[in-house]
Parts: C-alpha cells; sequence; structure tokens
C-alpha cells in the first residue's frame, strides 16, 4: 500500500547519526506516529556482516565478495529481518556483530548493494529511514532530513545502562572504546562517510529524553508539511 501525507505527496524522512544517538528510537516511533513503513538500515549491515562472517569469506573485494552479495536476500517483514529467509533479528543485535557491520559497510560492493535495496524501499511509500548515508546518498530527495547525535560519552552511558537492565556485567570504559572505534570507522570510510547532509536539521539529544527529540523533530516535520 503506498501510504500519503496530507497533501498526497510521500512522506520521506531521512535520520543519519552515530551509534546510540537514540535516532533508531526515534524513527519507530516517528513512523508509529505518521502510520508509515520503517527501515533500519543499520540492520541490513548487521544482517551482511553476520553473512559474511558465516561464510568464512575475507572482509575485502572481489569476485569472492561479489559472488557472496549476488547470492545474499536481505529483506523485512513485519518489523524482523531475514536473511536468506532466515529471521536474524535477534542475532544481529550483538556488539561482535556490530563490529562485523562496520567493518564490512567500508566496502563500495556492500554499499551500492544495500544502497539500491534502499532505494527500492523508499521510491513508492511513504517511509522513516535511519543511517549514515540516507540524507546524502539513499535518499537525497526525502522530504525531512535530520542529524541525529549525542557525545560520545553520553552515548556509551545509554548504552551501559540497557546493558545493566538487561542483566550483563558492562564496563563502560570498553563500551566507551568501542563507540568511539565505530564512530571513527563510520566517519572516515572512503566511500559514503558519516557526514551530516547540508539541508539535515542537526538535533543534540546529549541533554534530552527520547520524548523530547520525538517532539522537536515532529514539529519541524509538521512545520514543513503544512507550509
Ligand atoms: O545503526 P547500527 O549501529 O545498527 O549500524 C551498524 C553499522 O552499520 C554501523 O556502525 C555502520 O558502520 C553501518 N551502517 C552504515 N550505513 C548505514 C547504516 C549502518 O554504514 N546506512
Amino acid at each position: 500500500m503506498t501510504l500519503l501525507n496530507t497533501e498526497n505527496k510521500l512522506l520521506r524522512i531521512a535520520i543519519d547519526g552515530p551509534s546510540g544517538s537514540g535516532k533508531s528510537t526515534v524513527a519507530k516511533l516517528l513512523a508509529k506516529e505518521y502510520g508509515i513503513d520503517y527501515v533500519d538500515t543499520g540492520a541490513m549491515y548487521r544482517a551482511m556482516g553476520l553473512k559474511i562472517h558465516r561464510e568464512g569469506i575475507p572482509c575485502e573485494e572481489g569476485n569472492l565478495m561479489d559472488e557472496l552479495l549476488a547470492s545474499t536476500n536481505i529483506e523485512f517483514n513485519e518489523g524482523r529481518i531475514y536473511l536468506d529467509g532466515e529471521d536474524v533479528s535477534d542475532l544481529i543485535r550483538t556488539q561482535e556483530v556490530s563490529m562485523m557491520a562496520s567493518d564490512c559497510s567500508a566496502l563500495g560492493s556492500v554499499r551500492k548493494k544495500l544502497a539500491t535495496l534502499q532505494q527500492e524501499m523508499g521510491r513508492t511509500k511513504s517511509v522513516v529511514m535511519d543511517g549514515r548515508d540516507i540524507c546524502k546518498v539513499v535518499m537525497p530527495d526525502a522530504e525531512h532530513k535530520f542529524f541525529v547525535t549525542a557525545s560520545a560519552e553520553e552515548r556509551a552511558m545509554r548504552r551501559f545502562k540497557e546493558l545493566q537492565e538487561k542483566g550483563q556485567n558492562p564496563v563502560y570504559e570498553t563500551i566507551l572504546k568501542e563507540i568511539n572505534e565505530r564512530d571513527y570507522n563510520d566517519m572516515h570510510r572512503e566511500v559514503d562517510p558519516l557526514v551530516q547532509a547540508e539541508d539535515a536539521i542537526y538535533v543534540d539529544t546529549t541533554h534530552m529524553n527520547i520524548d523530547e527529540v520525538v517532539k522537536a523533530m515532529k514539529n519541524e516535520i509538521d512545520l514543513r508539511r503544512n507550509r
């Protein structure tokens, strides 16, 4: 079904930002608010990283990678992500897979395959999509663009508390180190590094809770929609 906004136009919301900025939580809430689909592009890189790891091939460009990409199927169904038909939604949420995703996301061939799939998902319907290259590469023509971030220390603390709540025994310094490492990789890779698009609204969530962030973004979106 193609969902339309009040003016019968597509409503596409593009959100970029670093790990742990809260962008996925906010993206999901906005999608619910407007009754449109949510596409978690990070989950796609995680699924791809998992596949490369399982196949045991080197994370580098070449024939092996091209063959692997050609034979890989990634799709969403009712909020779950499927890798070659297998529901990997829970499997991809580990720190280990985060690093695999970060590694494989530096490859141009991987980015090309996933960006093409993502563009297809946002071409004909209203959607909220979050990731690192959504505003500039995947949906440069999105009606609404945001760059959501927070200090690395705050993002590490959020992750620390999340793991504690799950009954785990996390080490704050280790989490902070991994966040800094992933930020560095995402911002310094040659292909489509994480940068704020010139036309994206900057949202610093360091001192904001999720409700405040959603409210602020919704205000911006509604203001523009009614112009
Ligand atoms: O958002 P999430 O932390 O799940 O993403 C996992 C990894 O996938 C990121 O660290 C990043 O390297 C990569 N990614 C990307 N481009 C996107 C989404 C995620 O490079 N659009």
